[in-house]
This record gives C-alpha cells, structure tokens and sequence, in this order.
C-alpha cells in the first residue's frame, strides 16, 4: 500500500515543520500532492546567450562558471546580499542573490552552470539577479517552474520533487489498465508524472500533459456519473397527474409565457413518472424561473408532498421566500424560511413543523440540508441558481427524501454542449423569452469623465419614481484605486446623491441587516443601493431601473450580465451605466459586447471565447472539483474520451469495486473529496 507517499511532506529530505508549513500554505500536504503540483512553466536551458548578447533588464540564460565567491553582506531590515564574480570565458559577470544564503552556498568556486535571471547594469559592468541555475553538467536542460509562496525557492522545490518522484518507483501506482492506455495513446502514469515535472523533450511534456488531463477528465466522469447512480437508486414519488394545477396559473398577477407554461408541463410530467427528475431549468436573468420553481412546489404540495428550495445567499432565500408565500399561501400552502441566521429557537421550531408535516414548502439557505432537519415527506428538491452549490451538497439535499425530484435552476444560461458535459445526464428546460412588456436595457460604457453627467442621468429616473444600484468592487478603500462602497456612499450622499435615501449593501453586513436593508429598498424606502456584487444573483426589484458599476474593467462579462438583471424585471424603460477608465482591448471588447447585446446565451459564448476555458469553467461556476491540468472546453476531444471511457468501466464495474480499480476508484474518492466529506 502506498504509504511514505500519502504520509506527511515532511517525510523528504530537507523538509522540516518550517518548510513543510509553507507547503501546507500551497495546499500541499504529502508528496503525492507535491507530485500534483504540477509545473506552470518550464525554463529551458538548452539555448543560453553570451553574457554581451544577453538584453539588458530582460530574463535569459547564461553559462558562467564562478571564479570569486564573496563574503555574504547583511544589509537593513535583515536582507543577505550574496554576491559572486562569474565569467563566461569571455566577460565577467556578478552574479546576485538576495536572501538565500542556502541557494548560494551550494554554488561552488570553479564550477559552471547554466544561469537564468534578469541581466541588468551597463556595458561595462554587468549583473545577473536571482539566477535560477542548474549545473552545466545537468541532463535534464528543461527544468519546470511552479507556483511558489514566500520563502520556497524554485530549487527547493525541484529537489523535494525529484525525491517524491523517486518514492513512485517504490509503488506501483498505474491506475488505468493496460487496454485502454493504448487504445487512447497514454503513457503510463508513473512516467508521464516523471516527464511533466523533468521532461525529456517538449513532446514528452505534451504527452504526459495528455495523460494527466485524461486522468483527471476521467476522474470527472466517474465521480459525476457513480453521485448520479447513487442517487438514481431508490425509487420516486409518483406524482397524480389527474392533481389540478391550473388554479395556479389562473391565479398568478401575469400570465406565464409560453417557455414557462412548457417547462411548467415538463417538470409535472417530470414528477408523475416513478424515476425521480432530474432537470436542469435554463433561463436568461428575469425570465422568471422563480414563477416555474413555484408551480412546481404547488403541485408536489398538492400532492400532499414537501418540497425544498435552496438558495445560495440568505438575501436570495428571503427573497424567495416572500415570493412564494405570496404565490402559494393564498392555496393553503404553508412555506416556511429556513435560514443559518434564525435564532436556535425559532430555528428548532421551524425543525419540528417540517418533521411533522406541518409545512408544506421549506425555503433557505444550505440551513435545509443540514443533518437535524428531518423531512416528513420530501419530494422535490430545487435548487436556484445552482453553481453556487458544490455537487455534493446538491447530492445531500437530494438524499434527504426518498429520492425525491430535482430541478437545478442555473443562473448563468450556458451553450448547450458545454450544459451537456456539466450537467451530464440532466433534461434540459430552456426559457428563451422574456415576460411581455420587457424592453431590453439600454447600456452604455463611459469614462469616468460622464460620472457627473451619468447621476444627472440617474437623478432623472429618480424623480420619475424609480430606485437605482451603483455597483462598486470593493467594500474598504484600500492601495488600489478601485472604487469601494463605504468611501462611495459617504461621498455620494453629500454630492451626486444629496437629498436622496440611500443605503450600504455588502458581504460583511450581518444578515439581519442586509435582510433590514433590502426589505427597504423593496418597499422603496431606499431609492440608491450602494452595493458590492452581493446582488449579483437573483435580487428581484422591479422598480429599480437604472444600475452604476464602476470600475467596470474588473467584472467577467457573465458577472456584468448577471448585475445587468437586477435592472429591467419590470415593465419600466431601465439603463445600465458602465463606468471605466480602462482603455485595454479586452476591456473595450467586454464593453462593446455588453453594450450590444442583453442575450445571454450569447454573452456567456463570448466570456468563453474571450476568458478561455480554464477561468470560465473555475469550480465557481459549477461546483465541480477543482481542475488542475484539464481545460474542458480546450480538451473537448479528451473530454469524450474520458466519457466512452467512464461508461465502459462502469458498465463493467458500476461501483469500481474490482482489485483492478481500486487505484482508480481512490483517485476518483480524493479528486471529490472535499465535496463528499464537506
Ligand atoms: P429569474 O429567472 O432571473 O430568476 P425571476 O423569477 O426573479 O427571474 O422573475 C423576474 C421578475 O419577472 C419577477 O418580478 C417576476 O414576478 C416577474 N415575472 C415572472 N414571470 C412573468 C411573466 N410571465 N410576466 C410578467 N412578469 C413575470
Ligand atoms: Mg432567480
């Protein structure tokens, strides 16, 4: 069994508890994580330069061999300052390093190395800072470069790498079996883990690179698919469909539009089957998913069946809690709130009367799936705006009823394809049209220049009667220049805001207050929110209908498209201020998008294409594991690989049980560990 490899990072030569904390830091806490800290760059030493060639105030490589180690200097503030005279046969060079005494000593007099740092200094004198350097005799010329944190230099880690990858030889640690690696062109994973760190060429790189991003595709797969099977197991609660919803929609103070009336009669189809649903509900912000997930409740309530919401904000969740009590109470329909802020005795009240059945619609926050909430009868689990939720806590509400229905409401519409690989084997509900009456905001990018003009503009709509938000990134000030809403607010209501209520709004506010200050702005109490992006997701006031985001340079286009909604759910004419000074051409491009467009299917393809990837699928999104080498929209081919690849092994072996998986079924275990376990 492998055992120094999972033990403690101290094992290594050389790693004691000071160093072994700065690993921790890095999230590393064995070798086996070590060997997972995978390289970000390689330097490569196989081209080095003349020391006169060598570009001033830029990186390159150099061959020098030392000829004068001097003694090291302490300066102020307890800095070391080491120095050595090197040559490259031609011209000398200093060579400097700065507070590593360790690194220096291990240079020694009359030896050559390769030598990569900035060159600085003039043409007659010339210096070489903080080299990274291996010696000249070295076979391995393409050494990796890794994320590292104060007081873990590069070579530290090297030589901690070298000695964990030696402990792979000791075990054998193939996880795949042999047919699949070659029917898919893989390297053996004790070698591709030796050539991602010390690669013998750029195409081992590349091929270990392959490896290990299947690896972790397939790991993907297979967590996903066996949390999908687990869940799938027990049966459902039947629904009747003979159960008269219409009395729903009769009453409602709109009429559904047509995508809304359909996903309503998929999911009731949905729920009157015996396997339980498992939907996925798409809809660009303000489509009004919420009205869908209501009628859902109402007909599982009418089914004499619990049915639970889970938000992923306290701000959300009471919100929605007020949306439903009002839609469903008229019917006799009991919705109770259900939040970590309660206090424990109303909470342990609230507790009761779901056990005993006495409420029929159970809103909160991740308050719902705790162990001590028992439902009576819980059949249908909705969770709103559903990538805030990592896939094991949407796994727990899912377990608490007797496999009840699930419908995922995702707050960020996504290109279908990439829905199907996230969400696998979920159906898909989609809400492409807005409510009558909406007309699309009208957004505009200015410079900081139209700030004074931008609130005339919003002043305006303020005596017609509408509220506003002004969105700013931070909370404090702080060193940078960005704009933080405590500074903001103060200023606005003794300049562009005077004589107006306005009112904070942010993530460090309690909950009750945030709670206080949001029902003021609902009622209209409050006509400005001066707010951090705490009501990026879900806040519903239809009468505000101009939004401020400053510094808007530093929102994704998904977030700017998210805040965007929080305007325009009702039926006023509603704007939408961007306010930047930066001029970058990603920038401008995010800007034009935004100005052009309010789809936001369309805008999260271009977020794609313009963020990439890797920050676009960052767990965030979707609350799936982290990915450290995988970019699932770049390795799309792998991606089907990996996915032929799960179905074949868990057709064979649905649990991964057989001694030939076990190693597999271990790496599937920790890649979702966090998740399981938290
Ligand atoms: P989202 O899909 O972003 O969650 P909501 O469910 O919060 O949107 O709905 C946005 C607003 O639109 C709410 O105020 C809701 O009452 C309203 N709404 C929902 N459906 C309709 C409709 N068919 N006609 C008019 N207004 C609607
Ligand atoms: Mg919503």
């Amino acid at each position: 069994m492998p055992s120094k490899l999972f033990g403690q990072i101290e094992y290594l030569k050389g790693v004691g508890s000071a160093r072994g904390e700065k690993y921790r830091k890095l999230g590393i806490n064995s070798p086996y994580e070590l060997i997972y800290h995978i390289p970000r760059a390689y330097l490569d030493f196989r081209t080095h330069v003349p020391v006169c060639q060598a570009p001033l105030n830029e990186y390159s490589v150099l061959k020098l061999t030392i000829f004068r180690k001097l003694p090291p200097q302490r300066i102020r503030g307890g800095l070391v300052i080491c120095k050595a005279a090197a040559s490259d046969g031609r011209d000398d060079i200093l060579i400097v390093i700065y507070n590593n005494v360790y690194g220096f000593q291990a240079l020694k007099e009359g030896e050559t190395y390769y030598m990569y740092g900035k060159v600085s200094g003039n043409l007659l004198r010339r210096e070489i800072t903080a080299p990274v350097h291996i010696r000249a005799d070295e076979k391995i010329l393409i050494q990796p470069v890794y994320r590292l944190t104060q007081g873990l230099s590069v070579s530290m880690v090297r030589t901690n790498m070298r000695q964990a990858l030696n402990l792979l030889h000791d075990e054998s640690i193939e996880t795949l079996p042999e047919n699949i690696l070659s029917r898919h062109g893989l390297s053996p994973l004790g070698w591709a883990l030796e050539n991602i760190h010390f690669p013998e060429s750029e195409a081992a790189s590349e091929t270990a690179r392959k490896r290990l991003a299947f690896d972790e595709l397939l790991k993907l797969q297979l967590g996903m698919s066996m949390m999908k099977s687990r869940s799938r197991r027990n049966t459902a609660f039947k629904m009747d469909e003979n159960v008269d919803y219409q009395e729903f929609e009769r009453n409602l103070p709109f009429e559904m539009t047509e995508d809304q009336q359909k996903a309503v009669r998929e999911i009731i189809a949905d729920m009157c089957r015996d396997v339980p649903m498992n939907r996925l509900l798409q809809g660009d912000v303000g489509s009004g998913k919420t009205a869908v997930a209501a009628a859902a409740c109402y007909f599982a309530a009418k089914n004499g069946a619990q049915a639970a919401l889970m938000a992923p904000t306290e701000i959300l969740a009471t919100q929605h809690f007020r949306t439903l009590e009002g839609f469903l109470e008229p019917f006799g329909v009991k919705v109770c709130l259900l939040t970590g802020s309660l206090t424990a005795k109303k909470k342990a009240a609230v507790r009761e009367q779901i056990e005993q059945g006495e409420i029929d619609v159970i809103v909160g926050t991740h308050a719902i799936i705790q162990k001590d909430v028992n439902y009576k009868s819980l059949a249908l689990v909705i969770t709103d705006e559903q990538h805030r939720f990592g896939v094991a806590q949407r796994a727990a509400l899912a377990e608490k009823g007797n496999s009840p229905h699930k419908l995922v409401m995702s707050a960020t519409p996504i290109p279908r394809t990439l829905a199907l690989i996230i969400y696998g084997d979920l159906d898909i509900s989609a809400i492409t049209q807005l409510p009558k009456g909406r007309s699309p905001v009208e957004t505009y990018a200015v410079t900081g220049k139209l700030r004074s003009r931008a609130f005339g503009f919003v002043r305006k709509k303020l005596d017609e009667g509408r509220q506003a938000y002004v969105v700013c990134p931070m909370i404090e000030d702080s060193e940078s220049d960005l704009f933080a809403v405590k500074s903001y607010a103060e200023n606005a209501a003794n300049g562009d805001l005077k004589g107006y209520s306005t009112a904070l709004l942010h993530g460090r506010m309690s909950a009750a207050e945030k709670d206080r200050t949001m029902k003021k702005f609902r009622e209209g109490e409050i006509q400005v929110l001066i707010c951090t992006t705490v009501v990026e997701v879900g806040v519903d006031v239809p009468n505000a209908a101009v939004m401020v985001i400053e510094n808007a340079e530093r929102f994704g286009l998904s977030q700017l498209h998210q805040l965007r909604g929080r305007v325009g759910r009702g039926q006023h004419e509603s704007s939408c201020i961007l306010i930047t000074d930066n001029t970058s051409e990603e920038c401008v491009k995010r800007m034009k998008i935004m100005s052009s467009t309010t789809d936001g299917f369309k805008i999260s393809e271009e977020d794609l294409k313009m963020r990439g990837p890797g920050d676009f699928f960052g767990s965030a999104q979707h609350g799936l594991p982290p990915l450290k080498i995988a970019d699932i929209a770049c390795n799309m081919e792998l991606m089907s690989m990996a996915q032929s690849c799960a179905k074949e092994l868990l057709s064979a072996d649905p649990t991964l049980s057989r001694p030939e998986h076990k190693a597999l079924k271990m790496e599937v275990l920790r890649l979702f560990e966090k998740d399981i376990t938290g």
